[in-house]
């Protein structure tokens, strides 16, 4: 079968480990022959991301600390340098202190709340803004942005708490950049994943037993597998995908649709 991503090129922010969506993601973009550049946060991850980066074949790597915008100019200047011309830009990256994911949302401080909706929301907005620019022209494709969000953004999720409300924020501002970049044939997207044991769903309270109770509630009664988040990724950044923009794509083995569960009604 032809590689649905031969000859694009593809930007991954979010790969810390092997767990991560985004190196799943990053996996399936290889393997349809996508070219890849991944991004670091800082010192602390570049040798990790450059060794998975090795594994993926990427044939780029860059620092990118979604918070500081000097370090996304730079990125942009060093891709539009060398006459990158990206058609795919993945964002898989949020972050909320961990007391904020344990405590009432009652209890969420402003600097907490304000954290949370830099990193995980804001953050989309800069990283369009900053590669729209580098984006195939409109009749060569354009471009597909797509970021990761999850269910607590439209509906209470224990302990999800101030990434609930960030996640409401990014799945507002798909839809904003959506309007604004479609002229120019860039189209922005996110994945609403299930439940998928990483390093930041670890940093939410009882995450364990959430995933227990998702593989007895959901319609296919089993928790979402990275690699199926990942071939939704892979339709949304190919040409398959041209017609889809502004919208949430639930990759979640149904569990958006429950109300009361069989066992917990009476
Ligand atoms: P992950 O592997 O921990 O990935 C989160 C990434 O965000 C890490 O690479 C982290 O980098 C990065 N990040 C945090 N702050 C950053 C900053 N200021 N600048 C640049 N990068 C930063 O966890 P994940 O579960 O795959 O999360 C990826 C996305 O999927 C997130 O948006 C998450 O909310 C979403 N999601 C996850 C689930 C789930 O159950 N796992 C479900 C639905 C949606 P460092 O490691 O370097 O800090």
């Amino acid at each position: 079968m032809a590689q649905l991503l031969a000859g694009k090129t593809a930007l991954v922010l979010g790969v810390a480990n092997k767990w991560s969506l985004a190196y799943a993601i990053a996996q399936a973009f290889t393997r349809e022959g996508a070219k890849l550049i991944l991004t670091y946060q800082g010192d602390r991850q570049k040798q990790t991301v450059e060794e998975l980066a090795a594994d993926l074949t990427a044939y780029k790597t860059l620092a990118c600390d979604v918070t500081q915008d000097a370090q996304l100019d730079a990125l942009t200047n060093e891709l539009k340098g060398q006459g990158t011309v990206l058609n795919a830009v993945v964002h898989s990256i949020a972050f909320a202190n961990r007391e904020d994911l344990s405590r009432p949302f009652l209890e969420t401080s402003r600097a907490g709340f304000t954290l949370a909706q830099d990193v995980s929301a804001y953050s989309l907005v800069a990283v369009a803004r900053a590669t729209a620019p580098l984006m195939a022209p409109r009749d060569q494709g354009g471009g597909s942005i797509l970021t990761l969000t999850y269910l607590g953004s439209t509906r209470v999720v224990e302990n999800y708490n101030v990434m609930g409300v960030a996640k409401a924020s990014l799945e507002a501002a798909v839809r904003y950049l959506a309007s604004d970049l479609g002229p120019s044939n860039i189209r922005v997207n996110a994945i609403s994943a299930g439940a998928v044991k990483t390093t930041s769903a670890r940093g939410i309270r009882d995450f364990s037993k959430m995933l227990e109770g998702v593989a007895k509630i959901a319609p296919l009664r089993r928790n979402t597998d990275p690699a199926e988040v990942a071939d939704t990724a892979v339709f949304l950044a190919s040409d398959l995908g041209r017609g889809v923009t502004g919208n949430i794509v639930y990759v979640d083995g149904g569990m958006q649709i429950m109300g009361l569960s069989r066992s917990e009604s009476c």
